[in-house]
């Protein structure tokens, strides 16, 4: 498929690089490509960013029919632009799609369309450390009418915001609260997807770790509330003595691209990775005797964000005297390292936009 090009009139002036924060800035153009039953994706186009024209009984209104993905591209040193394994990005949406009942975009389509957006805004691109470029590709049903089926339209699109840190906190230890009343997900649903619907219920434990004083929730498995699943929107990680334990992908979870990344960087370093059930018992329990060493959040958005405190019920427990601890800082650099072009990349996980 070919994209139609239309240029924006008048180009934004681009935020200042060190004040960026996290998705309040977009780029001057969008990809969009349209999806009708019977004749699959067509009329790709690449066009001034703005309003998207909907009917108020357009169904993904109604009954969320949406999926989304969130990957970077990133500056090198040389002037040149990087995505970060972005095909694992384009399967994951033709899983999320699947389970939502909405047509796969295929893979290569996917990375064209990304590939293509990200070259014609490469000046949105920032320069600056630490900053990248924020690619959130999404679809959604389109068609309109209120009775419940799968749609016959959908809309597919991409966005760029450039971006500085996801936290405030910047890759300093964060506050979590553990949640034990609300749920994520639940096997059978649709924790594995990354859809719009997994966050909106969400919010309400997010809303109340906030007012207890903290930055994000630790969710528990919806029928036990006993088993550690995620952390906000990031895969989890805990160093138990000198192994790695973390959730297993049994289809609550999403199967985060950072998440496999630092299980093989682990693996190559020769620490054990477990991919096991933790009870939150368990690991209050290494925490109040100081076997869990360290503690950290990993997902595209901030990377890693170690973790520093958690709170179960009425107890609090500090992990590694609330510093971000070795282990953790070293996977941080690696794996941002090699994601900027400063560190080798043996598994050839960069792809350079040529
Ligand atoms: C996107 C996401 C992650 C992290 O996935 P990455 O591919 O590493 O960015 C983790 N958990 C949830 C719920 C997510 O939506």
């Amino acid at each position: 498929m070919e994209f139609k090009i239309e240029r924006a009139k008048q180009l934004k002036e681009k935020p200042v690089e060190t004040k960026l924060g996290f998705g309040r800035h977009f780029s001057d153009h969008m990809l969009v490509i349209d999806y009708t039953e019977g004749i699959g994706w067509h009329d790709g186009r690449i066009i001034p960013y703005g309003p998207i024209e909907m009917d108020p009984a357009c169904m993904v209104l109604h009954y969320a029919q949406e999926t989304f993905e969130g990957l970077k591209a990133y500056r090198h040193t040389d002037g040149s632009i990087a995505l970060f394994r972005p095909e694992i990005n384009a399967q994951r949406l033709i899983k999320s799609n699947e389970r939502l009942c909405m047509p796969p975009v295929p893979v290569d389509l996917f990375l064209k369309g990304i590939e293509e957006l990200v070259k014609y805004e490469q000046d949105w691109v920032p320069k600056e450390p630490r900053t990248s470029l924020y690619i959130r590709p999404f679809c959604f049903a389109t068609e309109s009418g209120v009775g419940l089926h799968p749609a016959k339209k959908y809309k597919f699109v991409v966005i760029l915001s450039p971006v500085g840190d996801y936290y405030p906190e910047g890759v300093n230890p964060v506050k979590i609260w553990v949640e034990d009343e609300y749920v994520r997900a639940v096997k059978g649903g649709t924790g594995f997807a990354k859809c719009g619907g997994n966050y909106a219920a969400s919010i309400a434990a997010q809303v109340k770790a906030e007012q207890n004083g903290y930055t994000q929730v630790l969710w528990l498995d919806g029928v036990h509330r006993k088993y550690v699943e995620e952390v906000g929107t990031m895969n989890v990680m805990f160093l138990i003595n000198d192994t790695v334990v973390t959730t297993p992908l049994e289809g609550s979870i999403l199967p985060g691209v950072t998440r496999d990344s630092i299980i093989t960087l682990l693996k190559d370093w020769r620490v054990t990775v477990e991919e096991r059930h933790l009870s939150i018992d368990e690991l209050m329990e290494a925490g109040r005797t100081g076997a869990l060493k360290e503690a950290f959040g990993t997902g595209t958005a901030a990377v890693i964000s170690p973790i520093g405190e958690l709170h179960y019920k009425d107890e609090t427990v500090i992990i590694n005297d609330f510093k971000t601890g070795k282990l953790t800082k070293k996977l941080y650099d690696t794996l941002t390292g090699i994601q900027w072009g400063r560190v080798e990349d043996p598994y050839h996980w960069v792809k350079i936009l040529k």
